[in-house]
This record gives structure tokens, sequence and C-alpha cells, in this order.
């Protein structure tokens, strides 16, 4: 069986980004009525000789800020429950904000691998702020820029091993 990654996170942090750097090709999208599986692509990639499946989460959500969050976890338990690791992903450019907070809670409770991707860490500048992103107290903390490519290498190379 092959492994499956997931990505998550809340919106805007470059989820789709990272996948679409990531991915060689993409699988059939699952088609089904609830808002959650039909924002989920699945797409298949591999490093350093390992296969996996990649999981982007969260597409564009409608409604309120409650269901938005509502939403937001149901994207985590799936991937909590699915996925063999997990790469949770945040923005430099915010900072830490509740609805990380509220994502890192539900994933300090699962027992899969969690990699804290920091997202659009561009420029050497920006390598200070990503250090209070250690505040929501995961092990494995990887500074990268999807744009760019720049730290994605180390990230799959714990992440891989972690398969
Ligand atoms: P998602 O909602 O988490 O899937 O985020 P997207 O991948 O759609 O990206 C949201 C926005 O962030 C877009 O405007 C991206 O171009 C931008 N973005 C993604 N990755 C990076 C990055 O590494 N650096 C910068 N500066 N912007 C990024
Ligand atoms: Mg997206």
């Amino acid at each position: 069986m092959m492994s499956i990654v997931a990505v998550v996170g809340r919106p805007n942090v470059g989820k789709s980004t990272f996948f679409n750097r990531l991915i060689q090709r993409r699988e059939a999208i699952v088609d089904a009525t609830s808002g959650v599986t039909r924002d989920r692509h699945y797409g298949k990639s591999d490093w350093n000789g390992k296969e996996f499946s990649l999981i982007d989460t969260g597409g564009y959500i409608k409604g309120s800020d409650d269901i938005f969050e509502a939403e937001i976890d149901k994207q985590v338990e799936l991937a909590i429950d699915e996925a063999d690791a997990i790469i949770f992903m945040v923005d430099v450019e915010s900072g830490v904000t509740g609805m990380d907070q509220e994502v890192a809670k539900l994933l300090r409770r699962s027992k899969k691998p969690i990699f804290l991707a920091i997202n659009k860490v561009d420029a050497a500048s920006r390598v200070n702020a990503a250090l209070e992103f250690y505040s929501l107290g995961f092990e494995h903390q990887y500074n990268l820029s999807s744009i760019n490519g720049s730290g994605t290498g180390e990230l799959l190379d714990d992440l891989v091993k972690a398969l």
C-alpha cells in the first residue's frame, strides 16, 4: 500500500502551491456530495525513491466563520484518520493565528507524525519571524518557500523517512 500524506492548515497559507510543486500527476478527484470531500485533491509524488500519495485539503469553503472553522476541523480529522503522515502548513507572513492554534490542538492528539511547514519563508530575513511557531509545540519544524522551493527538500527528506 502506498503511504498517504495530507497537507492541512487554514486557507491561504500555501497548501495548494506546495501540492502543485510536488505532484507529478493528479489522481482522480473523488466525486462526493460532501464539501469536505469535494475539496480534496489527490496527487502522486516521490522523493528519494519513495512514492506517496499527497492530499491537498480544503479548497474554497463558503460560509460563516463558524462553519468555516468546523470545515477545517473536519479536514484535519479526516487527515488524522487516513494519512500516514501530516504536513501542517502555516504562514510566516501572518504569524501564529487562532485558527493555527485550533488545528495544532487537534493534531497534537494524533499519534501520526506531524511536520510543521512554515511557508513563505522566501528570504533569510524571515527566519527570525518563524521562531514564534515553536509555541505550537511540534518537534519537527521546517522553514520553506513553496514559491521558490527553498527548504522543501529538508522537509521531504525527513517526511519520507517516517513513511
Ligand atoms: P491554500 O489556500 O493554503 O491552498 O494557499 P494557496 O496555495 O492557494 O496560496 C495562497 C497565496 O499564497 C497565493 O497567493 C500564493 O501565491 C501565495 N503563496 C504560496 N506559497 C507562497 C510562498 O512560499 N511565498 C509567498 N510569498 N507566497 C506564497
Ligand atoms: Mg488550496
